[in-house]
């Protein structure tokens, strides 16, 4: 049942067509995934980067804007020192400075007491001649130069920062200071110059100060609170600029980029979500596969041709060594193109063993068929011989022969010597009779020859000249062997037997025996 073990197995063209395509997936989806890994990569970087400059740019602009801010209100200062003592051109100045720069929210002017001396807009002027205690104004008349105040809540409620510049006289003696403020809440100069950069992908930036305290941030709610637990921020104290990517208060991966602003001890944050950024991935891969499936088709059919090429010779050899006792076997084999080492060898070695079988084969079917004895054909050649000559309808001459008195012959010279006389006699058959005429030994010492073609007569005449020539020839040590001879012919018509015709001339063989041997008898 070799097909059905056969069956039980995967070809060899499946499985060069399986690992190909095994093969071909990983390698696929592996640079595929490591595309999208160094475009995600390459994304964020960029991200981080364009925030870096952002952010960079940004706190430049707020440096000069600080920069331009304290150089007017060091202008003002000079000014006011030399009119502390009128209040209307000190209203006058506070009035220029607020209408002129559009930098501040109010400007004021303070002695060193901490006197309000006078402050614009006009709305605040009910506040004039009152001594101020805020943090902030403690600060700056503590500190006697010019100064970006850490945030804190003015008289007029006010969630501020102020910029200043102290007043000295031409002695150098401290007068108090020149102010303007930045309203953190309301519309400011930092959030139209920072606020008016939004962006749609969910970026955004904020300015903390440096107590983390957030000074900008458009969520307006949180201005003034106090960022905790921010990695970034706390890297802002000892960088200029950077990168990082860190979750935001929500808890949303961010990629940031930041930059301080030196005079103010300041930080501007630009970030944007990491979701966002590398959004534009999943379009980029599906780019990637559609662009390459085609690619990826053809190459599947070139491998799928391929698997088919190599696969092919070791397929019609498998075919071949399956059906060996099939006809033609020889034919297909040597018909197989074994076009590379492995199959050549296989079919070499095939052709070897099967030309190997055949000439075992012959060569058993002819000793099958064979009389060691003699060399001439047996029982079962002569059977052979027959069916042929039966199938071919061709007519033959049967001439029977059998040596008389042959068990005198073993008595008196023994059993070797007998099977002597029958070789010798296997000789003279051999001499009488064409090529093409078929010689068998049917029994002890009983024989037959076959003469295709021939007619009776014929026989007769072959049979006549073995019998003179048995007779003429001595057999040493025996002497003179004599044979009696049956003859009978088939005339090759159908639905007679052959078989029958041996009989006849096995009869006419008793007939010459009866007549007294050494004789051919004709039936
Ligand atoms: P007839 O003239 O009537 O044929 O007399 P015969 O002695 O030949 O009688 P028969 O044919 O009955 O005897 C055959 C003898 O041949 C018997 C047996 O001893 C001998 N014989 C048979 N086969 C062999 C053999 O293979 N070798 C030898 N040496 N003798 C055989
Ligand atoms: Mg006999
Ligand atoms: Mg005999």
């Amino acid at each position: 049942m070799p097909n059905a073990k056969h069956g039980l197995r995967v070809d060899l063209r499946t499985l060069i067509l399986v690992l190909c395509a095994l093969t071909a997936l990983v390698m696929l989806c592996a640079s595929y995934f490591a595309s999208y890994r160094v475009q995600r990569q390459l994304l964020i970087d960029h991200a981080l980067e364009a925030n870096r400059v952002y952010a960079t740019k940004l706190a430049a602009i707020t440096e000069t804007f600080i920069g331009n801010a304290l150089q007017q209100l060091s202008f003002s200062a000079e000014v006011q020192a030399r009119q502390l003592n009128d209040a209307a051109a000190l209203q006058a100045e506070t009035a220029r400075v607020l209408s002129q720069s559009m930098a501040f929210n109010s400007t004021f002017v303070l002695d060193a007491d901490g006197v309000l001396l006078a402050i614009s807009p006009a709305r605040l002027q009910h506040l004039v001649g009152s001594r101020v205690h805020t943090p902030g104004v403690q600060e700056a008349l503590q500190a006697r130069r010019p100064l970006v105040s850490t945030p804190y809540v003015s008289v007029a409620n006010n969630l501020v920062v102020a910029l200043s510049q102290p007043i000295f006289d031409g002695d150098g003696r401290y007068l108090g200071y020149v102010g303007g403020s930045l309203y953190l809440r309301e519309r400011n100069i930092l959030n139209s110059l920072l606020g008016e950069h939004f962006y749609k992908d969910g970026s955004y930036l904020y300015v903390v100060d440096r107590n983390r305290r957030l000074l900008y941030h458009p969520d307006s709610q949180r201005v003034g609170t106090v960022v905790e637990g921010n990695p970034l921020i706390d890297q802002l104290a000892s960088l200029s600029s950077g990168t990082r990517q860190l979750s935001n208060s929500l808890g949303v991966q961010m990629l940031a980029g930041f930059a301080t602003v030196p005079s103010a001890g300041w930080g501007v944050v630009a970030q944007q979500p990491l979701a966002q950024t590398v959004m534009p991935l999943s379009h980029l891969v599906l780019n990637v596969v559609g662009t390459s499936a085609p690619l990826a088709l053809v190459g599947s059919l070139l491998l799928w041709w391929l698997a088919m090429t190599i696969a092919r010779p070791l397929w019609q050899l498998a075919a071949g060594a399956r059906s060996m006792d099939r006809a033609g076997t020889a034919e297909r084999l040597h018909r197989v193109r074994a076009w590379y080492f492995e199959a050549a060898e296989l079919k070499r070695a095939l052709l070897f063993g099967f030309n190997l079988l055949q000439e075992r084969i012959g060569r058993l079917n002819r000793d099958a068929q064979t009389d060691p004895l003699t060399g001439l054909g047996n029982r079962r050649g002569l059977e052979f011989s027959l069916s042929l000559l039966e199938a071919e309808g061709r007519a033959f001459a049967a001439v029977v022969l059998d040596v008389d008195h042959f068990k005198r012959i073993n008595d008196s010279h023994g059993h070797e010597v007998g099977d002597q006389v029958l070789r010798r006699l296997a000789e003279l058959m051999r001499s009488c009779c064409r090529d093409g005429d078929l010689l068998c030994r049917t029994g002890g010492e009983e024989f037959l020859m076959l003469l295709p073609g021939a007619g009776l007569e014929a026989a007769a005449v072959v049979a006549e000249r073995l019998r003179v020539t048995v007779q003429d020839t001595p057999l040493a040590p025996v002497g003179a062997v004599t044979v009696s001879l049956g003859v009978a012919r088939w005339d090759g018509a159908a639905g007679s037997e052959p078989g029958e015709i041996l009989s006849a001339a096995d009869r006419a063989l008793y007939r010459a025996k009866q007549e007294g041997r050494n004789r051919v008898v004709i039936a």
